[in-house]
Protein backbone atom coordinates (compact mmCIF):
# COMPACT_ATOMS: atom_id res chain seq x y z
CA UNK A 1 0.00 0.00 0.00
CA UNK A 2 1.14 3.69 -0.90
CA UNK A 3 1.91 5.38 2.33
CA UNK A 4 0.34 9.07 2.54
CA UNK A 5 2.62 11.91 2.46
CA UNK A 6 1.92 15.68 3.60
CA UNK A 7 3.91 18.85 2.63
CA UNK A 8 3.29 21.48 5.66
CA UNK A 9 4.77 24.99 5.03
CA UNK A 10 5.38 26.61 7.97
CA UNK A 11 5.68 23.51 10.60
CA UNK A 12 8.23 24.78 12.88
CA UNK A 13 6.57 26.29 15.46
CA UNK A 14 2.63 27.39 16.66
CA UNK A 15 -0.49 25.45 14.67
CA UNK A 16 2.25 24.33 12.07
CA UNK A 17 4.12 22.42 14.60
CA UNK A 18 1.32 20.88 15.74
CA UNK A 19 -0.51 19.62 11.84
CA UNK A 20 3.28 18.13 11.57
CA UNK A 21 2.52 16.25 14.79
CA UNK A 22 -0.96 15.31 14.07
CA UNK A 23 -0.49 14.30 10.76
CA UNK A 24 2.69 12.23 11.46
CA UNK A 25 0.73 10.60 14.26
CA UNK A 26 -1.53 9.67 12.04
CA UNK A 27 0.56 7.68 9.60
CA UNK A 28 1.37 10.32 7.33
CA UNK A 29 5.04 10.52 6.08
CA UNK A 30 5.90 14.01 6.55
CA UNK A 31 8.14 17.08 4.89
CA UNK A 32 7.92 20.55 6.80
CA UNK A 33 9.44 23.68 6.14
CA UNK A 34 10.65 26.47 8.24
CA UNK A 35 12.57 29.57 8.00
CA UNK A 36 14.17 30.91 10.92
CA UNK A 37 13.31 28.12 13.97
CA UNK A 38 16.04 25.53 13.16
CA UNK A 39 16.11 24.52 16.76
CA UNK A 40 12.40 24.04 16.71
CA UNK A 41 11.91 22.37 13.66
CA UNK A 42 15.00 19.57 14.34
CA UNK A 43 13.72 18.99 17.88
CA UNK A 44 10.61 18.46 16.04
CA UNK A 45 11.62 15.73 13.78
CA UNK A 46 14.01 14.41 16.04
CA UNK A 47 10.33 13.96 18.68
CA UNK A 48 8.86 12.16 15.91
CA UNK A 49 11.61 10.21 14.45
CA UNK A 50 11.82 8.48 18.02
CA UNK A 51 8.18 7.88 17.79
CA UNK A 52 8.98 5.64 14.83
CA UNK A 53 7.70 8.50 12.22
CA UNK A 54 8.94 9.16 9.07
CA UNK A 55 9.48 13.14 8.77
CA UNK A 56 11.96 15.85 7.50
CA UNK A 57 12.39 19.59 7.86
CA UNK A 58 13.87 22.01 5.06
CA UNK A 59 14.35 25.39 5.26
CA UNK A 60 12.39 27.52 3.01
CA UNK A 61 12.37 31.00 2.97
CA UNK A 62 8.54 31.74 1.07
CA UNK A 63 9.06 35.10 0.00
CA UNK A 64 11.68 33.65 -2.81
CA UNK A 65 10.20 31.17 -5.58
CA UNK A 66 13.11 29.73 -5.71
CA UNK A 67 13.40 28.51 -2.24
CA UNK A 68 9.55 27.19 -2.43
CA UNK A 69 10.45 25.21 -5.44
CA UNK A 70 13.78 23.85 -4.00
CA UNK A 71 11.89 22.43 -1.18
CA UNK A 72 8.72 21.09 -3.17
CA UNK A 73 11.82 19.03 -5.05
CA UNK A 74 13.13 17.78 -2.18
CA UNK A 75 10.45 16.74 -0.62
CA UNK A 76 9.04 15.22 -3.89
CA UNK A 77 12.24 13.17 -3.86
CA UNK A 78 11.98 11.81 -0.26
CA UNK A 79 8.12 11.16 -0.37
CA UNK A 80 7.44 10.34 -4.30
CA UNK A 81 4.18 11.90 -3.96
CA UNK A 82 2.62 14.79 -1.84
CA UNK A 83 -0.79 14.25 -1.16
CA UNK A 84 -1.81 17.23 0.86
CA UNK A 85 -0.21 20.43 1.20
CA UNK A 86 -0.67 22.82 4.09
CA UNK A 87 -0.01 26.28 3.33
CA UNK A 88 0.41 27.30 7.29
CA UNK A 89 3.20 29.84 6.89
CA UNK A 90 2.25 33.28 7.70
CA UNK A 91 2.86 36.16 9.61
CA UNK A 92 0.99 39.41 11.66
CA UNK A 93 1.51 42.63 11.06
CA UNK A 94 -0.65 45.23 12.27
CA UNK A 95 -0.96 49.30 11.52
CA UNK A 96 -3.14 51.58 10.56
CA UNK A 97 -3.98 53.03 7.49
CA UNK A 98 -2.84 56.55 8.89
CA UNK A 99 1.07 54.52 9.41
CA UNK A 100 1.12 51.11 7.01
CA UNK A 101 4.38 51.78 4.76
CA UNK A 102 4.40 49.62 1.15
CA UNK A 103 7.39 47.60 2.85
CA UNK A 104 5.81 46.08 5.28
CA UNK A 105 2.31 45.89 2.77
CA UNK A 106 4.62 44.13 0.20
CA UNK A 107 6.53 41.45 2.84
CA UNK A 108 2.75 40.80 4.34
CA UNK A 109 1.57 39.69 1.23
CA UNK A 110 4.49 38.21 -0.11
CA UNK A 111 4.59 36.03 2.90
CA UNK A 112 0.51 35.21 3.29
CA UNK A 113 -0.75 35.13 -0.61
CA UNK A 114 2.21 34.99 -2.50
CA UNK A 115 4.01 32.13 -1.03
CA UNK A 116 0.79 30.06 -1.07
CA UNK A 117 0.48 30.42 -4.88
CA UNK A 118 4.00 29.20 -5.16
CA UNK A 119 3.55 26.33 -3.43
CA UNK A 120 0.14 25.39 -4.36
CA UNK A 121 1.50 25.69 -7.96
CA UNK A 122 4.74 23.71 -7.75
CA UNK A 123 3.23 20.87 -5.45
CA UNK A 124 0.80 20.10 -8.68
CA UNK A 125 3.34 17.68 -10.75
CA UNK A 126 3.67 15.58 -7.70
CA UNK A 127 -0.13 15.28 -6.41
CA UNK A 128 -1.95 12.29 -7.17
CA UNK A 129 -5.76 12.45 -7.77
CA UNK A 130 -7.66 12.13 -3.91
CA UNK A 131 -4.65 15.29 -3.05
CA UNK A 132 -5.48 17.94 -1.07
CA UNK A 133 -4.67 21.57 -0.49
CA UNK A 134 -5.64 23.42 2.29
CA UNK A 135 -4.51 26.74 2.86
CA UNK A 136 -4.84 28.45 6.96
CA UNK A 137 -6.31 31.41 6.71
CA UNK A 138 -7.78 33.66 9.59
CA UNK A 139 -11.90 34.52 10.47
CA UNK A 140 -10.09 37.81 9.99
CA UNK A 141 -10.76 37.79 6.41
CA UNK A 142 -14.42 38.23 7.13
CA UNK A 143 -13.93 40.75 10.03
CA UNK A 144 -11.71 43.11 11.26
CA UNK A 145 -12.13 42.98 14.99
CA UNK A 146 -9.47 45.44 15.63
CA UNK A 147 -8.03 48.30 14.68
CA UNK A 148 -4.96 48.17 12.44
CA UNK A 149 -5.71 44.59 11.08
CA UNK A 150 -6.62 45.62 7.76
CA UNK A 151 -3.95 44.49 5.75
CA UNK A 152 -3.42 41.37 7.63
CA UNK A 153 -7.13 40.85 6.92
CA UNK A 154 -6.94 41.37 3.84
CA UNK A 155 -4.50 38.69 3.01
CA UNK A 156 -5.96 36.36 4.66
CA UNK A 157 -9.24 37.02 2.27
CA UNK A 158 -7.06 36.97 -0.56
CA UNK A 159 -6.42 33.51 0.42
CA UNK A 160 -9.37 32.25 0.83
CA UNK A 161 -10.27 33.86 -2.30
CA UNK A 162 -7.36 32.90 -3.77
CA UNK A 163 -8.68 28.92 -2.88
CA UNK A 164 -11.93 28.83 -3.95
CA UNK A 165 -10.54 29.96 -7.49
CA UNK A 166 -7.83 27.00 -6.99
CA UNK A 167 -10.72 24.70 -6.03
CA UNK A 168 -11.96 24.73 -9.94
CA UNK A 169 -8.79 25.14 -10.88
CA UNK A 170 -8.11 21.79 -10.52
CA UNK A 171 -11.08 19.66 -9.59
CA UNK A 172 -10.60 17.81 -12.52
CA UNK A 173 -7.28 16.56 -11.17
CA UNK A 174 -9.01 14.93 -8.70
CA UNK A 175 -7.84 17.43 -5.86
CA UNK A 176 -9.66 19.69 -3.56
CA UNK A 177 -8.64 22.57 -2.27
CA UNK A 178 -9.90 24.30 1.05
CA UNK A 179 -9.33 27.29 3.55
CA UNK A 180 -9.30 26.72 7.74
CA UNK A 181 -9.87 30.48 9.01
CA UNK A 182 -8.99 30.31 12.79
CA UNK A 183 -10.22 32.42 15.44
CA UNK A 184 -7.98 33.28 18.41
CA UNK A 185 -5.61 30.44 18.88
CA UNK A 186 -3.44 30.24 21.68
CA UNK A 187 0.31 30.00 20.38
CA UNK A 188 3.35 31.36 22.09
CA UNK A 189 4.64 33.56 19.15
CA UNK A 190 1.78 34.57 17.26
CA UNK A 191 0.41 37.76 18.92
CA UNK A 192 -3.29 38.23 19.53
CA UNK A 193 -5.60 40.34 18.27
CA UNK A 194 -4.94 42.82 21.52
CA UNK A 195 -7.07 40.36 23.82
CA UNK A 196 -7.88 40.80 26.82
CA UNK A 197 -9.67 38.35 29.49
CA UNK A 198 -12.72 40.50 29.29
CA UNK A 199 -12.69 40.10 25.23
CA UNK A 200 -12.45 36.33 25.57
CA UNK A 201 -15.68 36.11 26.70
CA UNK A 202 -16.75 37.31 23.54
CA UNK A 203 -15.80 33.87 22.26
CA UNK A 204 -19.11 31.83 22.72
CA UNK A 205 -17.20 28.36 23.41
CA UNK A 206 -15.44 30.31 26.35
CA UNK A 207 -12.00 30.02 25.86
CA UNK A 208 -8.96 30.50 22.69
CA UNK A 209 -8.53 27.84 20.50
CA UNK A 210 -5.80 25.18 20.73
CA UNK A 211 -3.53 24.45 17.71
CA UNK A 212 -5.02 20.93 18.01
CA UNK A 213 -7.99 22.48 16.98
CA UNK A 214 -7.08 23.68 14.02
CA UNK A 215 -4.86 20.15 13.49
CA UNK A 216 -7.61 18.22 14.03
CA UNK A 217 -9.78 19.79 10.91
CA UNK A 218 -6.45 19.67 8.81
CA UNK A 219 -6.54 15.65 9.37
CA UNK A 220 -10.18 15.24 8.67
CA UNK A 221 -9.71 17.42 5.24
CA UNK A 222 -6.52 14.58 4.53
CA UNK A 223 -8.90 11.85 4.68
CA UNK A 224 -11.10 10.31 1.87
CA UNK A 225 -14.34 11.53 3.90
CA UNK A 226 -13.72 15.13 2.84
CA UNK A 227 -13.86 14.52 -0.43
CA UNK A 228 -16.93 16.42 -1.57
CA UNK A 229 -15.43 19.18 0.81
CA UNK A 230 -14.08 22.11 -1.85
CA UNK A 231 -13.79 25.78 -2.45
CA UNK A 232 -14.75 26.82 1.03
CA UNK A 233 -13.88 28.10 3.96
CA UNK A 234 -14.02 26.47 7.15
CA UNK A 235 -14.25 28.69 10.49
CA UNK A 236 -12.19 27.13 13.94
CA UNK A 237 -13.61 30.03 16.42
CA UNK A 238 -15.25 28.54 18.85
CA UNK A 239 -18.08 30.52 17.68
CA UNK A 240 -16.50 33.91 17.50
CA UNK A 241 -18.08 35.00 14.27
CA UNK A 242 -21.45 33.34 15.02
P1 LIG B 1 3.69 31.34 14.27
O1 LIG B 1 3.78 30.60 15.56
O2 LIG B 1 4.22 32.72 14.18
O3 LIG B 1 4.34 30.44 13.10
C1 LIG B 1 4.44 30.95 11.80
C2 LIG B 1 5.06 29.92 10.89
O4 LIG B 1 5.27 30.54 9.61
C3 LIG B 1 6.42 29.44 11.38
O5 LIG B 1 6.57 28.07 11.09
C4 LIG B 1 7.39 30.29 10.55
O6 LIG B 1 8.63 29.64 10.33
C5 LIG B 1 6.64 30.38 9.24
N1 LIG B 1 7.11 31.52 8.45
C6 LIG B 1 7.07 32.84 8.79
N2 LIG B 1 7.68 33.58 7.84
C7 LIG B 1 8.10 32.72 6.88
C8 LIG B 1 8.79 32.86 5.64
N3 LIG B 1 9.20 34.06 5.19
N4 LIG B 1 9.06 31.75 4.92
C9 LIG B 1 8.68 30.53 5.36
N5 LIG B 1 8.02 30.33 6.52
C10 LIG B 1 7.74 31.41 7.27
O7 LIG B 1 2.14 31.48 13.81
P2 LIG B 1 0.82 30.69 14.24
O8 LIG B 1 0.14 31.45 15.30
O9 LIG B 1 1.12 29.24 14.47
O10 LIG B 1 -0.04 30.88 12.91
C11 LIG B 1 0.04 29.95 11.85
C12 LIG B 1 -0.95 30.36 10.76
O11 LIG B 1 -2.26 30.50 11.33
C13 LIG B 1 -0.62 31.71 10.12
O12 LIG B 1 -0.89 31.66 8.74
C14 LIG B 1 -1.57 32.66 10.82
O13 LIG B 1 -1.89 33.78 10.03
C15 LIG B 1 -2.79 31.77 11.04
N6 LIG B 1 -3.64 32.22 12.15
C16 LIG B 1 -3.19 32.22 13.44
C17 LIG B 1 -4.04 32.66 14.47
C18 LIG B 1 -3.61 32.65 15.91
O14 LIG B 1 -4.36 33.18 16.75
N7 LIG B 1 -2.46 32.11 16.26
C19 LIG B 1 -5.32 33.11 14.17
C20 LIG B 1 -5.75 33.11 12.84
C21 LIG B 1 -4.90 32.65 11.84
P3 LIG B 1 9.95 30.01 11.24
O15 LIG B 1 9.50 30.13 12.67
O16 LIG B 1 10.86 28.85 11.02
O17 LIG B 1 10.51 31.30 10.70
Amino acid sequence: MTRKTAFVLGGSRGIGAEIVRTLALSNFDVFFTYNSSFALATNLCHELRQAGRTCYCFRADVRERSSVDRAVNEAAGLLGHIDILVNNAGIVMRGKLQEFNTLAFEEIFNINVRGPFFTSQAVLPFMPKGGRIVMVGSVAADRSAVQGSAFYAATKAALSSMARGFSRDVADLGITVNTIQPGVIDTNKFPSPALNPEAEHAIPAGRKGLPSDIANLVRFLASDESSYITGTSLNVDGGYLA
